[in-house]
């Protein structure tokens, strides 16, 4: 699904003698959210830059997707039998690597084989549950990161609980690709957004682009509005994003591995990276660790701004110079 809508946007500041700025909004429905891309530049062949990028998210999409009808090669491992080789295409096995390699840094506070304990939760089915799975089921569906392992270049699971989801990762990577895809047209002040997981490049006509952080509690507001602008990448995990209230308590789509609950220590966790692959899985696994991840994520050159369980705003020394 797409929609286009070119807006011709008078920009503050700019110069008298410029003639109007155009900044190009067009979104479309891929990835179970609104997919928008902003372009800060009149020049070159923005429209097919656009559709181009939007085809290559796409295939992302199809590539790495545990849903729908579609075969793919993770469908076919989490399908395969336990303890058989499966050869996976270059760009799963390169983001399962790096996936892997965010797990063992977190101890499995990222997991990306978690795909059958998710299903359980149903939180990506429509429409979503409204009431938690029982005991024996969760515990029964819950499989361990070490569940998979790399035999050159195959890679086997051990259990049937193991299961490849790449829901924390993959949205990332398609946005970094994207951006790709626009640059290779030439476009170099653009933002893609994913439903607020964006990677924004150069400015808006000499302006930053200004980023608004939701307020995980007060809908509509805003915690902080920051003024970005170069190569940035911006992603914030949520429990306000997938959930259901139940008995008076809120289950969401985050789910702890060493629980098999959905994670407890915060409310949201914003992550500032070098790229939307990296800053959209860690704020997965950031989200999970809590106030207590934010060394770690110093130590790993990540800006974040950590909303705890309580409301309580943490922040690593670099977000902080940011925020003011
Ligand atoms: P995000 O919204 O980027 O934080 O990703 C959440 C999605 O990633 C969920 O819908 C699941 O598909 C998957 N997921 C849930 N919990 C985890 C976790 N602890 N580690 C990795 N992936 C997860
Ligand atoms: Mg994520």
């Amino acid at each position: 699904m797409r929609i286009k809508h070119t807006l011709l946007a008078l920009l503050f500041g700019f110069s008298a003698c410029s003639p109007t700025a155009e900044v190009i909004h067009e979104t479309h429905f891929m990835m179970g959210t609104l997919v928008e891309f902003t372009i800060a530049e009149s020049s070159g062949d923005t429209d097919k830059a656009i559709t181009a990028a939007a085809e290559e998210m796409q295939r992302i999409e199809n590539l790495f997707t545990i849903y729908g009808d579609q075969q793919n090669a993770v469908k076919t491992f989490n399908t395969s039998k336990p303890g058989t080789n499966i050869e996976l295409p270059k760009e799963i096995a390169s983001l399962l690597n790096i996936s892997l390699q965010i797990a063992k840094k977190t101890h499995g506070a990222f997991d990306p084989t978690l795909a059958n304990l998710n299903k359980l939760w149903g939180f990506s089915q429509s429409p979503p549950p409204t009431s938690p799975p029982n005991k024996q089921a969760i515990e029964a569906a819950r499989s361990h990161i070490h569940c998979i392992k790399q035999i050159n270049a195959n890679w086997q699971r051990n259990t049937d609980q193991c299961q490849l989801d790449f829901g924390a990762i993959a949205k990332g990577f398609a946005i970094d690709r994207g951006i790709e895809v626009l640059q290779s047209f030439g476009i170099h002040n653009a933002i893609i957004n994913a439903g607020g997981d964006m990677r924004i490049i150069g400015n808006k006509y000499g302006q930053p682009w200004r980023i608004g952080l939701k307020h995980p509690r007060k809908e509509g507001a805003m915690i902080a509005t920051l003024p970005l602008q170069g190569d940035i990448s911006i992603v914030t995990s949520g429990d306000y994003e997938r959930f259901y209230i139940h008995q008076g308590k809120r289950y969401h789509h985050i789910l702890d591995s060493n629980t098999g609950y959905p994670a407890k220590a915060s409310q949201s966790a914003t992550v500032i990276a070098s790229n939307a692959t990296l800053a959209d899985a860690w704020s997965t696994a950031l989200f999970v660790l809590g106030e207590k991840g934010l060394k770690l994520a110093q130590q790993q050159q990540l800006e974040v701004l950590l909303i705890d369980k309580d409301g309580n705003i943490h922040t690593t020394p670099s977000m902080k110079v940011r925020l003011q």
